[in-house]
């Protein structure tokens, strides 16, 4: 059974009224992450006890319902087989619900904290999930990395950071066509680089929250060439 504050019908509707379809075995596997995530949040703190019962809503509509909203804003940017990195991931979000609804999805997932790797390899395993890389490193290692530079379509980025520190990080993983995406607060600071007020973004509100979230998107290509 779904968590209290959506229940899977409410869950479904929700997704499919933001263009998302989830089939069946896409919910499965939302239903077994949620299932581990409680038990593994018993022994460590992988997210707010509090959220336990909102882990539908408060981590799995917000990554989707973020990631749709991203695409919604580059039409027709989307690559078939996009190679995406989620920069401070914790639990997995946003990349990992993304990948289980998105399969087609190349998804390497950071994290600098070991614990939570273990988590994330543990459900990966559970999950069978293929083409998803977990990596136990500080995203500022990656770049230097000549697997990791300039090699990804996408980085993702949720409650990880200003805007600039994940700028800073991102810029020199994506590929020159690439962009940052980030999950921020509606209220969140803005900013006065040029790269972030040129950037697109995209509000959202969430079942039973008082606040909406707010997706910002940036291209890697128009901080060199403008808009
Ligand atoms: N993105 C997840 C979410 O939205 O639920 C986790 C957010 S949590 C507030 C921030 C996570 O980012 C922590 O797990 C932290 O260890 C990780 N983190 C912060 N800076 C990082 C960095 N430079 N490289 C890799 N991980 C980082």
């Amino acid at each position: 059974m779904v968590g209290i504050g959506v229940s899977a019908e409410n869950f479904l509707s929700k997704a499919s009224s933001s263009g998302i379809q989830v089939n069946r075995e896409a919910l499965a596997q939302l239903a077994i992450y949620e299932r581990e995530l409680i038990s593994w949040n018993r022994r460590m703190n992988l997210i707010a006890k509090g959220d336990e019962t909102n882990i539908w809503s408060r981590h799995f509509l917000d990554s989707l319902i973020g990631w749709s909203s991203s695409l919604s804003l580059i039409p027709n940017s989307l690559p078939l087989n996009p190679v995406i990195l989620d920069i401070g991931t914790g639990a997995g979000f946003p990349g990992l619900p993304i990948k289980i609804v998105w399969s087609e999805v190349k998804l390497t997932l950071v994290e600098s904290v070991r614990k939570k790797t273990l988590f994330l390899k543990h459900l990966l395993e559970v999950l069978k999930l293929n083409d998803v890389n977990v990596i136990c490193a500080r995203a500022e290692s990656l770049a230097k990395d000549a697997k990791h530079g300039n090699r990804y379509d996408f980085v993702l980025s949720r409650a990880v950071g200003s805007i600039e520190e994940l700028l800073k990080l991102s810029f020199p993983l994506l590929k020159g066509s690439g962009k940052l995406t980030a999950w921020r607060g509606e209220e969140a600071p803005l900013s006065s680089d040029s790269r972030v007020t040129r950037c697109k973004s995209s509000s959202y509100g969430l079942p039973g929250e008082p606040h909406n979230r707010k997706i910002i998107i940036l291209s890697k290509g128009d901080s060199f060439h403008g808009c």
